[in-house]
């Protein structure tokens, strides 16, 4: 579970490095203002570049301040995860084709979901950890293992 912990930390480290980088691009660049993404204490910065308008909503939806705001969240999460704790774990699966017509819930080869409390060691990665690490599946540290 440290070392899940210390990757996902070390992932959204990375997050904020790239969010900070892209504030300090736009100190720097000139030219007409097209749109603005107004980081801390830059308001109206301008951009150099133009760019179509779904593009332009999904750089504004994920501006610096967005990235540095969702990394905060995420790390006060992955704190709620720390040692051993009870987490909540979904279970599912299909019901059999044997499944009786009149058990009085299910029917036969529909899918089912059950959430449950289970209790997870320090050492388990629990559900919430494992989620919170998806997005950086691949990168260099990642662990087939906690593919969730
Ligand atoms: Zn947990």
């Amino acid at each position: 579970m440290d070392d899940l912990l210390a990757f996902v930390r070390a992932q959204l480290d990375a997050d904020v490095q790239v969010a900070l980088a892209v504030f300090r691009s736009r100190v720097r660049a000139d030219g007409s203002k097209i749109m603005s993404i107004d980081p801390p204490g830059f308001p109206d910065l301008p951009v150099a570049e133009v760019i179509d308008t779904p593009t332009a909503e999904h750089i504004a939806r994920w501006s610096g301040q967005r990235v540095l705001a969702e990394v905060e969240a995420k790390r006060r999460i992955l704190d709620l995860h720390i040692g051993a704790h009870d987490c909540t774990e979904i279970h599912t699966g299909v019901y059999p084709d044997d499944w009786p017509a009149d058990a009085g819930w299910g029917k036969a080869g529909e899918r089912w979901a059950h959430a449950a409390n289970e209790h997870f060691e320090a050492d388990q990665p629990c559900p919430t950890v494992r989620l919170l690490a998806q997005p950086y599946a691949g990168r260099d540290g990642w662990r087939e293992e906690w593919r969730a």
